[in-house]
């Protein structure tokens, strides 16, 4: 893995991994993490930007380097936060069972994780590749937007719910009222970004005419 966290065989770490599409980073994944580490003690928060997410189109997305540095960008202020490319240097899905068994591969019984990405995604988790072995691997952190009900992650998880429940912690994030698809959209409209993400971000994507293509950015979703 190419970035700094303990060596192994030291002290028990507590680490959240952030995984996500990051296209782009914004402040409600930042107050996400920040607050999962609070809330549940995490030593660090690793990001790990997705290289090719399975359930993705790869052509709609921007390229994982830009996703990656402006991830790096983001998080670089603050010591409690890391970027990994582990996802995107795999030559294949960016499967998250695969992801959290190198953790464990590397850190053996030392280590506690919890996943942390947003409530939609989770929603979908009984379809994700191994999905009991990774409920039985680590903790999820769901982060929502307020109002978020889990009874729809009841609805929707069917008899699985019983099971997922035990292992998922609700997060409500106000800021996560922002998303990676109005801060594009925004973009191709001309409309400003400015404090939706933070600014070394916001220049990387005026710099490398990131979301400009109109049709691409908001006929995506
Ligand atoms: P997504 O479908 O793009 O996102 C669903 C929702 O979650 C969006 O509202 C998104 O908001 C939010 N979200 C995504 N990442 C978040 C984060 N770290 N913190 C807070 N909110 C977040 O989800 P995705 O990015 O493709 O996938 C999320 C993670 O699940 C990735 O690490 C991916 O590899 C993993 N995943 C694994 C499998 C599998 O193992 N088979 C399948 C699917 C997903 P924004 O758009 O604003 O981010």
């Amino acid at each position: 893995m190419s970035f700094l966290l303990p060596k192994p065989g030291g002290e028990f770490l507590t680490l959240g991994i952030m995984g996500g599409t990051f296209d782009p980073i914004h402040i409600g994944h930042l107050v996400t993490a920040e607050e999962a580490r609070q809330q549940f003690a995490l030593d660090y928060v690793v990001f790990i930007p997705a290289g090719a997410p399975p359930h993705k189109d790869a052509q709609k997305i921007s390229s994982a380097e830009h996703r990656y540095m402006m991830t790096m960008l983001a998080v670089v202020d603050n010591p409690y936060f890391t970027v990994s490319r582990l996802e995107i240097e795999r030559q294949k899905p960016s499967y998250t069972i695969d992801t959290v068994r190198s953790f464990f591969q590397i850190y053996k019984e030392q280590l506690k994780l919890y996943f942390i990405t947003g409530a939609d995604a989770i929603l979908d988790i009984i379809t994700w590749k191994n999905y009991e072995t990774l409920l039985d691997s680590c903790f999820f952190i769901a982060a929502s937007r307020p109002g978020y009900a889990f009874s729809k992650l009841k609805v929707v998880l069917g008899p699985a719910f019983p099971r997922v429940i035990q292992k998922v912690h609700l997060l409500e994030i106000p800021a996560m009222a922002i998303s990676s698809t109005f801060i594009r959209r925004r973009v191709a409209e001309g409309k400003t970004i400015k404090y939706l993400t933070p600014e070394a971000v916001e220049q990387y994507i005026y710099k490398n005419r990131l979301y400009v293509n109109e049709k691409q950015s908001i006929n995506r979703f």
